[in-house]
């Protein structure tokens, strides 16, 4: 089974950093949909937290651009579903904080978002693991094993 963000980036038509990026692959009313150990999930759920990190569990990922089948990070936001008294005691509740305490950390969650993040954006613009190695001054095989999760598998 191809590897989370190789299914992202072969599933997202990339262009432009301020245009529409659609999902290509499977979809359910309109919204991209994606299996993550082997759940299926919005598409735009999981590039929110590949990107911007953890998201509330009572909060829905919304586009700014009115397209559903958006995948420009750019695009999406997240707002609460209900804005009540009893959703804000949820408030504190994030989803799996997919945490950097492993004490091996060369690099830090961010960093290991950020060079995935680029990869993805940077597929169609020929990035290479040699380039972003060579962008932040590391090992070309850290970045290779980010990129393909061999490390830090528990950033999604
Ligand atoms: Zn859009």
């Amino acid at each position: 089974m191809k590897e989370l963000l190789h299914r992202l980036r072969s599933n997202i038509d990339v262009k432009g950093p301020e245009d529409c990026w659609n999902w290509l692959g499977g979809k359910k009313s309109g919204y991209g949909r994606i299996s993550v150990n082997g759940y299926a999930e919005n598409v735009t759920r999981v590039i929110y937290r590949l990107v911007y990190g953890s998201l509330l569990v009572d909060e829905v990922v919304m586009h700014s651009c009115d397209n559903p089948s958006c995948c420009n990070p750019k695009h999406l936001k997240a707002g609460s579903r209900r804005e009540n008294a009893e959703q804000r005691d949820l408030r504190g509740r994030r989803e799996p904080p997919i945490g950097t305490k492993n004490g091996r950390a060369l690099v830090d969650e961010e960093f290991v978002r950020k060079v995935r993040l680029e990869y993805l954006e940077g597929f169609q613009g020929g990035i290479t693991y040699r380039k972003l190695a060579n962008r932040y001054q590391v090992k070309l095989a850290l970045i290779a094993n980010i990129v393909n999760r061999r490390t830090w598998k528990h950033i999604q």
